[in-house]
């Protein structure tokens, strides 16, 4: 499974925004936007070109893609399906990121950040209907019952995150077995989904 391996903060440096991506340290006074507001590199700092109308759409795409962790090619790919469903292009596409597996158990405060989410995942930890899925883009559907295995709830780690993190449960989920699990209610709406993204951007550069 290929995943971005190179250093995280320099991606919320390039795109001059937290995307959250380190858990407690993006809270923390150690985040690294907070001392140095500008783009990485020799030349972070001169860095003032004209925003292009596709520029904006590019930064826009390459927000979303490094916020759930997902690489050029499969979300160009979730992008071909979601263009293909019923309804608003952009809103299907950021469902379809928002019902991953990994997203799932980071919105359940199992993880504090998305990668913890898809290490735990990827390690075996959760449950999906009783079976053991270690696919951190599984698609959850409404009605599946997301849950911690029985070693991984009693890891401390988790119950760590889960005593400490208070980042609020979206209105789809629902928690169950004091917050060993997690049912899905309902598909997120637009305005379930707190991500900063202008999914309507990510549209127009891929529909040129
Ligand atoms: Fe981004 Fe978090 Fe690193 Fe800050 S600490 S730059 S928000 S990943």
């Amino acid at each position: 499974m290929a995943r971005y391996v190179g250093p995280v903060c320099r991606l919320c440096r390039r795109e001059k925004v937290k995307l959250f991506l380190k858990g407690p340290k993006c809270e923390s006074a150690q985040c690294p936007i907070e001392r140095r507001p500008y783009p990485p590199g020799e030349h972070g700092r001169d860095r003032t070109r004209q925003g292009s109308e596709y520029l904006a759409q590019l930064r826009e795409k390459q927000k979303a893609r490094r916020i759930y962790g997902v690489l050029e090619k499969q979300f160009r790919s979730l992008y071909e399906e979601a263009s293909h469903r019923p309804g608003v292009t952009g809103e299907n596409l950021l469902r379809m990121l928002e019902t991953r597996l990994d997203n799932v158990v980071f919105r359940a405060r199992w993880g504090t950040s998305r990668s913890q989410a898809r290490q735990f995942v990827s390690h075996g930890l959760v449950r999906v209907n009783g079976h053991r899925v270690t696919i951190a883009s599984f698609r959850v559907r409404v009605g599946d019952l997301v849950a911690l295995s029985e070693s991984a709830a009693e890891l401390i780690t988790v119950r760590q995150n889960l005593d400490l993190i208070d980042r609020p449960i979206p209105g789809w989920l629902e928690v169950e077995e004091g917050g060993n699990a997690i049912r899905v209610r309902a598909l997120p709406e637009r305005e379930q989904i707190d991500t900063q993204v202008r999914e309507q951007l990510i549209v127009e550069l891929y529909s040129k």
